[in-house]
């Protein structure tokens, strides 16, 4: 059995190369079993455009959210759900120092399309601790991961374009210029692998989050001091997240609850349940750059999105379908063949 393109995992990498190359008329089959320490369904989803402890855009801000967001937006309209919302993001000030900073950022041409100053009625009416203040990050968003890509697991089943099984290393066959798993031979592999895989330059970075009721808080804004709190809505918020680079498939620990916690309760100032408690491995690249291109025979690669992966995937899995068809050149700053 033919086909143009085999995917190997499909976290939000995968997923959105699943969906661009269909956009594009590629034909493809994805592989993939969800494992203990997959990042996307640990994923907050946040949308954030801002590197919050410096107060500057995000890589190529400018350009990547407005085709997130025009990416998102029509996929979610082709499967039928709402996954996308866009959601402003309230920076909370820990200290006068930030205040500065984030006044430095109103000035700079760079940030200011990104952050701005203006009352937040819902923050101010919350049992928020906010002593120095606050500011907003918009435009900013929040996908629903798992939404999406259970809704589009369910339309790649129906079109017997997903095998939900571990492909072990000796199933794939290359030869020069075609690959081969188990029936299905096509012109390319490219492995999506996230945290699992081998790549020069990955390193896999853990993180936690943990889903809370927070009965005396009504907030439909993302609030940001230390960690992210994310409404959820029905009273739920998630929040998160934790960096750890040792033991990173280890799953939850007591450890990072307790931190969040932690910081949770400097925040909000009301009583919390935890509901829920989840542990990924964000695939980070030492240069916080994603790696893409092609690495052998028949097989290319596209991974690296970090903490970031709902803000960069559509823009790479755009570069990386353009080098791959049309042999456009990859940008050398997400070159997997770059030096680390
Ligand atoms: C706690 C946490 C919070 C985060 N919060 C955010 C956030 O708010 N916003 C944001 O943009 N990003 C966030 N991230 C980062 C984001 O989750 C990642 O950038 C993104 O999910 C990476 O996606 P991926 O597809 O590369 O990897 P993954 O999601 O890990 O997907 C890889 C998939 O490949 C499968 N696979 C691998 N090898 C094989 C094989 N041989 N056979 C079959 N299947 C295989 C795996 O099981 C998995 O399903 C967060 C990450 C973590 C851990």
């Amino acid at each position: 059995m033919h086909t143009d393109v085999l995917i190997l995992g499909r976290g939000i990498a995968g997923a959105v190369l699943a969906e661009t190359l269909r956009q594009r008329g590629v034909r493809v089959h994805v592989f993939d079993r969800k494992r203990p320490g997959n990042a996307s369904m640990a994923a907050g989803g946040v949308v954030n455009p801002v590197v919050l402890r410096r107060d500057v855009p995000s890589w190529r801000a400018a350009q990547l959210l407005p085709l997130a967001q025009g990416f998102y937006t029509a996929w979610q309209q082709r499967l039928g759900i709402t996954c996308w919302q866009e959601l402003p993001l309230v920076k909370l000030f820990p200290t006068p120092r930030e205040v500065d900073q984030w006044q430095r950022a109103l000035q700079d041409p760079a940030s200011a399309p990104f952050v701005h100053r203006h009352p937040e009625p819902e923050v101010d009416a919350a049992p928020i601790a906010a002593p120095h203040g606050y500011g907003t990050v918009w435009p900013a968003a929040w996908l629903d991961v798992p939404a999406l890509l259970e809704a589009q697991r369910q339309q790649l089943l129906a079109a017997g374009q997903l095998t939900e099984a571990d492909v072990a290393p000796e199933e794939i066959i290359i030869t020069p210029d075609q690959v081969r798993i188990g029936e299905l031979q096509a012109r390319w592999l490219v492995r999506c692998e996230g945290p699992f895989g081998d790549v020069p330059g990955l390193v896999p970075v853990k993180g936690e989050t943990l889903v809370v009721r927070i009965p005396g808080l009504q907030l439909s804004r993302m609030v940001h001091r230390g960690v992210f709190v994310l409404p959820l809505g029905r009273g739920l918020y998630r929040v998160g997240a934790t960096f750890k680079w040792d033991d990173v498939f280890a799953g939850p620990t007591d450890e990072a609850r307790a931190w969040l916690l932690e910081r949770l309760q400097a925040l909000v100032q009301a009583p919390v349940q935890v509901v829920d408690h989840a542990a990924g491995v964000r695939p980070t690249a030492q240069d916080r750059r994603p790696l893409l291109g092609i690495t052998g025979p028949a097989q290319a690669v596209f991974n690296g999105l970090g903490s970031r992966g709902v803000l960069l995937a559509p823009w790479c899995a755009q570069h990386l379908a353009a080098h791959l068809l049309d042999g456009a050149a990859l940008d050398p700053e997400v070159d997997v063949a770059r030096s680390f």
